[in-house]
Formats: structure tokens, sequence, C-alpha cells
């Protein structure tokens, strides 16, 4: 039978910490079939849409944002944890489980008018998500969607998404 992304994702028990199941999708970036599936299938809802840019979410999203950008022969944004990107920045901050984050865009990687697609690998609370849709739309850019290869829906992400009136795609739960 033909496998689907999900088929290429393993979970890793107890990483980070005991009690967590990681899911890692390295084993579906490392396999032609499978990470060719996950950026056409990613792409899907936005077919014939215009998109100006790809933003990519800090680490993973790098790797699947790369790829969707070259598809869509548009340039890529990284959104880097706090202290990583070289020029001047914008920072927008988010609250973890335990403490805080801080997430950064180089303040002119995008225009007034621009519209952005988000994309990570996974959306677990939507804290990381939300962070990096506060900094597009500071720099005056638009939101088209955002793009996840795994949704954990019980974490509450999505609703949290949906509920900026943001659209969310994942290709597995
Ligand atoms: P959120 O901010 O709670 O939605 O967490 C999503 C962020 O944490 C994303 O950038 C993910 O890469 C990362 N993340 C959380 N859990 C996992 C996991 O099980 N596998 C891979 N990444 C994860």
């Amino acid at each position: 039978m033909q496998k689907t992304v999900r088929d290429y994702i393993r979970t890793i028990v107890d990483f980070p910490q005991e009690g967590i199941l990681f899911r890692d999708v390295t084993t579906l970036f490392a396999d032609a079939r499978g990470f060719r599936m996950a950026i056409d299938q990613l792409l899907h809802p936005w077919a014939g849409s215009r998109i100006d840019k790809v933003v990519g979410l800090e680490a993973r999203g790098f790797i699947l944002g790369g790829a969707v950008a070259h598809q869509l022969s548009v340039g890529f944004v990284p959104v880097r944890k706090k202290g990583k990107l070289p020029g001047r920045t914008i920072a927008q901050g988010y609250r973890l489980e335990y403490g805080e984050a801080v997430v950064e865009i180089h303040e002119d990687a995008l225009t007034p008018g621009e519209r952005v697609l988000v994309v990570d690998d996974l959306l677990a609370t939507g804290g990381t998500c939300a962070a990096g849709i506060g900094l597009v739309e500071r720099l005056g850019a638009s939101v088209v969607g955002c793009a996840f290869v795994v949704d954990l829906p019980d974490l509450g992400g999505r609703a949290r998404i949906e509920g900026m009136g943001h659209a969310v795609h994942a290709l597995c739960a």
C-alpha cells in the first residue's frame, strides 16, 4: 500500500524529558519520496493563490519552509530564537509551560502588503506560531495561512490560530 506522510514520522519516547512523546520528522526529511510528498501536500491548499514569501519557524520550519519557498519560487524568511539574527530585528515574547521564549525577525525581511505562508513541522500549543504571526503582522505583511506536518489538536494550537482568524493546514495528527 502507498505510504502516507505519517508513516515516515517516528515517535521517540521520553525526549527531551521523561513523559514526552517526541514526534521526530527527521525520518520524513531523510526519505526522498516522503519529503517530496510532504512539500507537495503542505502547499496543496494554496495552489493558485498568491504567496509572496514563506516564513519558517526555527528550526525544522527552515528545512520545510526553504523547500516550500523553492517550490513556489518565492523568498524565504526565518523567524529565529532571540540573539541569532545578525541584522536589526523586532522581537516577540510568548509563554512556555515553564517560563517565556522570545523569537525575532529581521525588520526589513517583509514589506507591507506582502502575503506570507508560515511553515513549521509541528503545532502544539500554538505559542510559537502565534508569535511568528505577530512578527509578520507587525511588519505590515499578512498571513495567508499556516502549514504544519503534524498537528497535536489536544494541545489547543489549531483552535488558537484559527481563533486569530488564520487557516491551519496539517498533514497528520
Ligand atoms: P508550540 O509553540 O507549543 O505550538 O510548539 C511547537 C514548537 O515546538 C514547534 O516549533 C515544534 O518544532 C516544537 N515541538 C514541540 N513538540 C514537538 C515534537 O514532538 N516534535 C517536534 N517538534 C516539537
